[in-house]
């Protein structure tokens, strides 16, 4: 069957990762999150001291990326995991602290081309659906679907305050707030790889949209591309 590579990119806590898997599971493609992999790597610098009084020493993170590694791995219900140097690490990502530092991270040009490698490699002769900042622009520019996700901050944030403190975190909803407008901020104006909507991206402002719908969009645009009518 004819498979097509399918991006979906857009600003942080847009329900991006929920709807691109859940499109993945329904047409059988294979479902990459790419913010794990930066997320994985900021655990690491976290962990290894690399961030001192909040700030990121990016030599010393660059010094040993080539003894980093990132992989995916399904678990019991067929949910791909985040592995760090063969360390499951899928929850300890999803922290305010990992959150917070981040984008700093994906500023490092050195790690996103060992990434990005990464990221090409996985799409590789197979259909996929990858979302991140910079699929449809930077990983895979010929992808046959582009998706730019957005909405409004406010709304954002009151979805990620209520998943955080669904599961027990402490935090308030201003911190929340402050961390996506920053990672908006980093991620938008750095150098290699702003966030950026790909010239013949589709956008799909949710503010208002529940998943249920949004996923219809998203299913008729990939049926119409795999389809080849578009
Ligand atoms: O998607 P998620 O919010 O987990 O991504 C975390 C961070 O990783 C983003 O805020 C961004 O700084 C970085 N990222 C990136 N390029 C990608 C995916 C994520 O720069 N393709």
């Amino acid at each position: 069957m004819h498979t097509i590579t399918i991006a979906v990119d857009g600003h942080s806590s847009t329900g991006k990762s929920t709807l691109a898997k859940q499109l993945a599971d329904y047409i059988g493609y294979i479902y990459v999150d790419t913010g794990a992999m930066y997320r994985a790597i900021t655990l690491f610098a976290l962990r290894a001291g690399f961030v001192v009084e909040g700030k990121l020493q990016a030599d010393k993170l660059i010094n040993v990326l080539a003894d980093i590694t990132i992989a995916f791995q399904k678990n019991s219900e067929g949910k791909a995991e985040v592995y760090l140097n063969g360390e499951n690490v899928e929850k300890q990502i999803r922290t305010l602290a990992v959150s917070e530092q981040v984008s700093p991270v994906a500023t490092i040009s050195e790690v996103r081309s060992k990434l990005v490698e990464q990221q090409r490699n996985m799409g590789e002769g197979q259909g996929i659906v990858m979302d991140g900042r910079d699929i449809g622009t930077v990983v895979f520019p010929d992808a046959q679907l582009k998706v730019f996700m957005t909405a409004s901050s406010k709304v954002r944030a009151q979805r990620r305050y209520d998943e955080l403190r669904g599961r027990g975190d402490e935090i308030t909803f201003d911190q929340v707030l402050e961390n996506i407008q920053e990672r908006d901020y980093i991620d938008s104006t750095r150098e290699d790889s702003p966030l950026r909507q790909a010239k013949d991206a589709i956008v799909i402002d949710n503010s208002d949209m529940n998943l249920e719908d949004q996923f219809h969009v998203l299913l008729q645009l990939a049926k119409d591309r795999i389809a080849g009518r578009i």
